[in-house]
C-alpha cells in the first residue's frame, strides 16, 4: 500500500535533514518534491497545494528546537498535516438508541460493496451484535446469491424477496421489509446492500434516494474501490450531492493503489473515512484511524494495528497459557500448529509485516509466501497426536511416511523437526533466564 508515496516522501524529507535550519530557501525545493510525490500518488491537484503551502507555512514559523534537527521538525509537520487531511479522529458509525439501527450502503457496482456489508456484519457479530443483511441488490440475480453464500459463511440471515424462483425487483420494498423482519426477529442492525451500476446514472441514484427515503437509515455509506484514484474522489463528489452520506469506505487498500483516493476524498467531500477494507476474506476490514494511516505513509509501520490484531486472536487466558508452557519448555508441535492458526487469522503475512516500522517499504519486493505456513501445517498433520506432543520419537521410517503424507520431502521433515529442535532449546535457556530474573527480583 503506498510504497511509491512513502519512498518519495521519505526521500522529499531526507534533502532537509542535514540543513542547520529552515529557511525559505532550503524548504522550496523539498515542498516541491512533496507536491510532486502527492501529485504522482493521484492526489486531487488542489489538495496537493495546500498541503504544501500549510506545511510551508507551519514549518517557517516553526521555532527551531535544539532538541530536535529541523529534518525531523519538518517530519512531525508532514505527518500532522497528513493526519488532519486523512479527518483527524476515527469516526464510527451512528448508532441508533432504539434499534434496529439501519445502515444503507451504495457505491459504484465492483467497488466491493457486497462484500463489505458482508465484512460489516461480521465486523458487528464479533462485537456481540445481531445484524441482519438485506439483498436489494435485486438486478443481477448473482448479487443476491453472491450475499447469501457470503452470508452463509459467517452465519448471518439474508432478507430476500423471491417468487416463483425469481428475485423480485423493487428494492425499495426489500429495504423496507428488512427493516420490518429485523424487529420481528430481534435483529439489532440491518445493512442493506443496493445496486451499484458501472458509472453514475439517474436510475441508480434515483433507487437509492428511494430507499433512503423509506426507510431512513441512520448511517449511509459510501463505498469505492481506493485504486481507482481520481475517479474515486469524482465518485464520491457526486453520490456525497445526491445522498449527502455519513461515512466512506475505501476498498482495495491491499493492491498496489497510489494512495490518491485515501489522502483527498476527506478534503473534497468534507465526509470521514469510516472504514478501510484490505482484502477479500471477510475479516479483512478495519475502523479508520487517520493517525495510524499517516503513519504508514511516512513509513513508520503501524504498530497499534499489530497489536490490536494479536489482541483479537488472543485473550488474557490463553496469552497466560501460552506463556507457561514456553516457560516449562513443554510446547509441542500441537501448540506450535496452533500458535501458526492464531497468526494466519491476523491476516497475510505481507500485511503484518508492512505493519512493522521500517519494514513495510521492503515489503513490495520481498517473496513472502503464506504457502510457507501450508507445508509446515502438512507436515504437523501428516504425523499422528502422539508424534506432535513428542517429536523426539519420529524416526526415520516415519519421517519417511510423514514426507510422503504431507507431499513434501524427508529433508523437509527433518528440517522443521531440527528447527523445531532448536527453538525449544532456545526456550529452555530462556526460561532459565527468566527464572533467575525472579529469583533477583524477589531478593531485591
Ligand atoms: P460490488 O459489485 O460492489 O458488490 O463488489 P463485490 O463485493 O462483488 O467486489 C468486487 C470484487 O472485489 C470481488 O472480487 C471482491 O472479492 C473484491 N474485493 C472486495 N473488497 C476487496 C478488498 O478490500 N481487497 C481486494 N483485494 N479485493 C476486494
Amino acid at each position: 500500500m503506498f510504497e511509491s508515496l512513502t519512498e518519495k516522501l521519505e526521500a522529499a524529507l531526507k534533502s532537509v535533514s542535514g540543513q542547520g535550519r529552515i529557511t525559505e530557501l532550503n524548504i522550496a525545493g523539498t515542498m516541491r518534491e512533496i507536491r510532486r510525490a502527492l501529485l504522482e500518488a493521484d492526489v486531487n491537484y488542489q489538495v496537493a497545494r495546500e498541503f504544501t503551502e500549510r506545511v510551508k507555512e507551519k514549518a517557517l514559523g516553526t521555532k527551531v528546537l535544539s532538541s530536535v534537527s529541523p529534518g525531523q521538525q519538518l517530519v512531525k509537520i508532514v505527518y500532522d498535516e497528513l493526519v488532519r487531511l486523512l479527518g483527524s479522529e476515527q469516526v464510527d458509525i451512528n448508532l441508533s438508541p432504539t434499534p434496529p439501527t439501519v445502515i444503507l450502503v451504495a457505491g459504484l457496482q465492483g467497488s466491493g460493496k457486497t462484500t463489505f456489508c458482508a465484512k460489516l456484519a461480521l465486523y458487528f457479530k464479533k462485537k456481540g451484535r445481531a445484524p441482519l443483511l438485506a439483498a436489494a441488490d435485486v438486478y443481477r440475480p448473482a448479487a443476491v446469491e453472491q450475499l447469501k453464500t457470503l452470508a452463509a459463511s459467517i452465519n448471518v440471515p439474508v432478507y430476500s424477496i423471491e417468487e416463483n424462483g425469481q428475485v423480485v425487483q423493487d428494492a425499495v420494498r426489500v429495504a423496507r421489509e428488512a427493516v420490518q423482519e429485523a424487529r420481528r426477529t430481534a435483529r439489532d442492525i440491518v445493512i442493506i446492500d443496493t445496486a451499484g451500476r458501472l458509472h453514475i446514472d439517474e436510475a441508480m441514484m434515483q433507487e437509492v434516494e428511494q430507499i433512503k427515503e423509506a426507510v431512513r437509515p441512520h448511517e449511509i455509506l459510501f463505498v469505492v474501490d481506493s485504486m481507482t484514484g481520481q475517479d474515486a474522489v469524482n465518485t464520491a463528489k457526486a453520490f456525497n450531492e445526491r445522498l449527502d452520506f455519513d461515512g466512506v469506505v475505501l476498498t482495495k487498500l491491499d493492491g498496489d493503489t497510489r494512495g490518491g483516493a485515501a489522502l483527498s476524498i476527506r478534503s473534497v467531500v468534507n465526509k470521514p473515512i469510516k472504514f478501510a477494507s484490505t482484502g477479500e476474506k471477510l475479516d479483512a476490514l478495519t475502523p479508520f484511524y487517520p493517525d495510524r494511516m499517516a503513519q504508514r505513509i511516512l513509513g513508520m509501520g503501524d504498530v497499534i494495528s499489530l497489536v490490536e490484531r494479536a489482541q483479537e486472536q488472543y485473550d488474557a487466558r490463553q496469552a497466560e497459557k501460552l506463556r507457561r508452557k514456553l516457560r516449562s519448555a513443554d510446547f509441542n508441535l500441537e501448540d506450535f500448529y496452533e500458535q501458526l492458526q492464531r497468526i494466519k487469522k491476523m491476516g497475510s503475512l505481507r500485511e503484518l509485516i508492512g505493519m512493522i516500522p521500517g519494514l513495510g517499504r521492503y515489503v513490495k519486493d520481498l517473496d513472502v509466501d503464506d504457502d510457507a505456513f501450508k507445508h509446515i501445517e502438512a507436515m504437523i498433520l501428516s504425523m499422528t497426536p502422539e508424534e506432535r506432543r513428542n517429536p523426539d520419537i519420529i524416526d526415520a521410517s516415519r519421517r519417511r511416511r510423514i514426507a510422503r503424507g504431507s507431499g513434501m520431502e524427508v529433508s523437509d521433515v527433518n528440517q522443521l523437526l531440527r528447527q523445531f529442535k532448536e527453538m525449544r532449546k532456545m526456550m529452555k535457556s530462556m526460561s532459565k533466564l527468566m527464572g533467575k530474573g525472579r529469583a533477583v527480583d524477589l531478593r531485591q
